[in-house]
């Protein structure tokens, strides 16, 4: 996808702070991190988000999954970590280029989403 911002960050085409890459995948810190360490994991390929993914992506994905221990790890996160991977319209996804949201830092993150009061 030629318009896609993180294409083009996995092209090195715009600038990031890489975190890691191999052949089909690309990590790099959050432009405006919400948690002291705040790092995305992306495929080099375009999928458009989750609901664009199915079992032919079988092994990226669990390529992503399967990274993210290292990765957290050589971020500091050694004592655990949180991944978000905001999907679709409901989900509130903003870039429309699948990617994992690694999440961590010193102090626990509280609880996932806050309840609505009722
Ligand atoms: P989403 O809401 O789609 O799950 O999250 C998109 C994330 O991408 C946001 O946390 C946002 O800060 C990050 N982001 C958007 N544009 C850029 C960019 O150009 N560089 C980097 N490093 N992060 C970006
Ligand atoms: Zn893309």
């Amino acid at each position: 996808m030629s318009d896609c911002i993180f294409c083009k960050i996995a092209k090195g085409e715009i600038p990031s702070k890489k975190v890691y890459e191999d052949e089909e995948i690309f990590a790099f810190h959050d432009i405006n991190p919400i948690t002291p360490v705040h790092f995305l994991i992306i495929p080099k390929l375009h999928i458009a988000s989750l609901m664009e993914a199915d079992m032919s992506h079988q092994m990226l994905l669990g390529s992503m999954l399967a990274k993210a221990n290292e990765l957290a790890r050589s971020q500091g996160l050694e004592d655990g970590f949180r991944i978000i991977i905001n999907t679709g319209r409901i989900g509130h996804q903003e870039v429309y280029h699948l990617h994992v949201h690694i999440l961590g830092g010193p102090e626990p993150l509280g609880s996932m989403i806050k309840r609505n009061a009722s």
